[in-house]
Parts: structure tokens; C-alpha cells; sequence
């Protein structure tokens, strides 16, 4: 099969792991994301299966924006499918959800979500258009690097139907880069774009593959979107340097 569309079977899926576990179980162990960049971090399971009141501002707009048919692309618990569904069930139609991880596949069709389907959002063998297209929690992440991000615009504009929305988030990583004055450190300008992250994650015994992940600043997710014949504009700023985007296809 194309590495291009690729699906994660269950010993290559940390989180697909810990998402099935916290299903059935409504406890799960620790999710573990290591990267050179940072420190040993974690991702609370619980957080994966967050309620509308829990979400961040950011998330909460996107689903007050969502309209007609709706596609959420990696869905993982189904949180966000879920919120639609039980919250926005008349501002919306036909309601897909999609994600490479089998198991997340799974824990989302037990939770009662109707049409989920294992696939990847670049597969061209997936092929339906959408009102609104949502992609949270850093959705600009699953181009994994900067000069893949076309490939993933052009590929929400072909799903996307006339007049219809795509909804993303991500975050401007320039933070890290910043000294004690907040001054910018000029070494995040040299070499790869600054927002070009390596992961890999653990969930107990299961260990997944190194995997690129992308944040952007806004201005540069606007310079790409523009160049992929978008118009993208920032619906909001969350607390801590993340935004929301809305691009349109241009007129
Ligand atoms: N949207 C969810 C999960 C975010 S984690 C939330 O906000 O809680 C990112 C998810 O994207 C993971 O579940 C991962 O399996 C999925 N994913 C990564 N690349 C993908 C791709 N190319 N196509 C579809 N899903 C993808």
C-alpha cells in the first residue's frame, strides 16, 4: 500500500490504544509523547474524550460554525463528532467521521457515532464533498511538514462543496524561541520552518512510529491557503498563541 495513506494498525497505535481502553473501561494509563524538541510530555487520556463545555473556546466556535454536511478529519475519540451530534444535531446534515487508527475507529462507532470509517483523509478512494471540513486539535499537524502543506490544502478544497468550509486549528510554536525578555531567538529564522515537530508516542507496552507534525503561525497557514487558491481568515485566538481558521475557496 502508498505510505501516502496509510492506516495504523493496533500495535503501531499508542493513542488508538488508550482511546479504546478509556472507552470501555473510563480509565486508562499514562499517554506518553516524546519529542528531541521538548521534555517527556503527556496527553491525559480523558482529555481526548472532552465534552462541549470542556473544550477550548477555539474548539467550542468551530462547532457553533459547523454547518450542512460535516466531515471531522481525525477524529480520535469522536469528541467533536460527538458535541455535533448531541448539541448541533439540527445545524448540521450528514455527520462522517474519519481516522487512520482502527481502534479509535472502533471506540467511536461504540460511543453511538453512525458513519465512522477508518481511512486516510489523503486516500483518493475517499471521495465525498462537505459543507464543513474540521480538523482540531492542530489539525495543520497532519501535513507534517511545511512543504507538505499543499498537498493537504489542495486535498480539503477537492472534498470540499461549493460554498462550503474548511475549520482547522493550529499554533504559533514562536514561544519557544523566546528568551526571558521575550525577545525572539533569530536561530528559530535558520534551517527548517520553526513549527516542523518529530513525535512518537507510548501507551503501555505499545510503542508508535516517529511521526512529523506540523504547527503553523497564522500567517504563514494564510500565505499557503492563499496560494491554494483560498481565502483564509482567523475566526479566533485561543489563550495561548493556538487561532482558529476558516478558508473558503475563493470566489
Ligand atoms: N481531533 C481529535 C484527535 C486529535 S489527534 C481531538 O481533537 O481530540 C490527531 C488524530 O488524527 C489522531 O487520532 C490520528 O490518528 C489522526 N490522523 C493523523 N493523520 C491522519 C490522516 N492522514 N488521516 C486521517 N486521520 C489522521
Amino acid at each position: 500500500m502508498n505510505k501516502e495513506y496509510q492506516t495504523l494498525s493496533a500495535d503501531t497505535d499508542p493513542m488508538g490504544a488508550a482511546i479504546a481502553e478509556y472507552q470501555k473501561k473510563k480509565k486508562a494509563g499514562k499517554l506518553r509523547v516524546l519529542s528531541e524538541m521538548f521534555d517527556e510530555d503527556e496527553i491525559p487520556v480523558d482529555y481526548l474524550f472532552r465534552t462541549y463545555k470542556e473544550m477550548p473556546a477555539i474548539e467550542q466556535k468551530a462547532l457553533d460554525l459547523a454547518k450542512g454536511d460535516t466531515l471531522d478529519v481525525g477524529a480520535g475519540s469522536g469528541c467533536h463528532s460527538l458535541a455535533l451530534q448531541q448539541l448541533k444535531g439540527d445545524q448540521i446534515g450528514e455527520l462522517t467521521a474519519i481516522d487512520i487508527s482502527a481502534l479509535s475507529c472502533e471506540a467511536m462507532k461504540a460511543q453511538g457515532l453512525k458513519d465512522v470509517r477508518c481511512v486516510n483523509l489523503m486516500d483518493p478512494s475517499f471521495d465525498q464533498k462537505f459543507d464543513t471540513i474540521l480538523l482540531l486539535m492542530n489539525g495543520t499537524g497532519i501535513a507534517g511538514k511545511l512543504e507538505r502543506l499543499p498537498m493537504l490544502l489542495n486535498r480539503l478544497r477537492q472534498l470540499l462543496k461549493e460554498g462550503g468550509q474548511v475549520l482547522i486549528d493550529s499554533s504559533d510554536l514562536c514561544y519557544l524561541y523566546e528568551d526571558e525578555d521575550g525577545d525572539l531567538d533569530m536561530e528559530m529564522l535558520e534551517g527548517d520552518y520553526y513549527g516542523e515537530v518529530v513525535y512518537q508516542m507510548r501507551y503501555k507496552n505499545v510503542k508508535g512510529e516517529d511521526f512529523d507534525w506540523l504547527y503553523t503561525d497564522f500567517k504563514t497557514l494564510q500565505t499557503f491557503a492563499l496560494n491554494c487558491g483560498f481565502e483564509c481568515e482567523k475566526v479566533m485566538d485561543g489563550e495561548h498563541y493556538e487561532f482558529l481558521a476558516r478558508l473558503t475557496v475563493k470566489a
